[in-house]
């Protein structure tokens, strides 16, 4: 485990070597089945941005945190069921693994209902594996038209989660050609074991876990 600091440092490195300035990657850090003292830690150290994958957990531990650490925003990262789009709206700040018509849909109609807005990312399978959430890179630019003009939402980005057992490097590759293609401005990738290589391939949000707070608690 490296902890926060030493995070941050290799964020600095990486983006050195690729030129790239270092106020244009936002380091999500992903809490998710970590023990509250370990987060608030990374809270009293100033950091603000979170990752969660489920609904549920996220609901049990950040309304307090976000009561009593001003400033924080949260990142839903996770495969999302369009029956929580209401709760998820009411707790995140970003939505980064929109997938599909009827979420978008049901994300917009809670964020109408709840005077809120907030950013989402595309989630997209770039690996084209059966397992995983995700549109195809095929898929995308019909999906991207349908979430912006008829859903009406704010897409501000792509997020990938590149296969298990391939180097990344390809995947972050395509989802870079695929965010300029159609022209969004953010790249969610990149987690502990990768997220230097992402930068060198452009990310601007890396989920990472693990290397921050120590092995998860099942
Ligand atoms: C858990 C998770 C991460 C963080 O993984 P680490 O390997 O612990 O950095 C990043 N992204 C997603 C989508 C995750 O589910």
């Amino acid at each position: 485990m490296m902890g926060l600091s030493d995070v941050q440092a290799k964020m600095d490195d990486a983006c050195q070597q690729a030129g790239r300035d270092s106020a244009g990657i936002s380091l999500i850090a992903v809490s998710k089945l970590q023990p509250l003292d370990r987060i608030r830690a990374v809270l009293d150290e100033g950091h603000r941005q979170f990752g969660e994958n489920r609904v549920q957990e996220a609901q049990e531990k950040w309304p307090a945190l976000k009561e009593k650490y001003p400033g924080i925003s949260l990142h839903f990262i996770g495969h999302l069921q369009s029956n929580k789009a209401k709760e998820a709206v009411e707790l995140f700040d970003c939505i980064e693994t929109l997938d599909n018509r009827k979420l978008a849909d049901e994300l917009q109609n809670e964020m109408v209902r709840q005077r809120r807005v907030l950013p989402c990312f595309i989630q997209v399978n770039t690996g084209e594996e059966a397992q995983k959430s995700g549109v195809t890179p095929k898929d995308l630019e019909p999906f991207f038209a349908f979430a912006k003009e008829e859903a009406g939402l704010d897409i501000t980005g792509l997020m990938c989660i590149p296969p298990q057992d391939e180097p990344p490097e390809p995947h972050f590759a395509l989802l870079h050609k695929l965010g300029r293609e159609i022209g969004l401005p953010y790249l969610s990738m990149g987690m502990s074991s990768d997220f230097e290589a992402a930068i060198r391939c452009g990310s601007t949000h890396v989920r990472v876990g693990s290397a921050i707070f120590g092995e998860r608690q099942v």
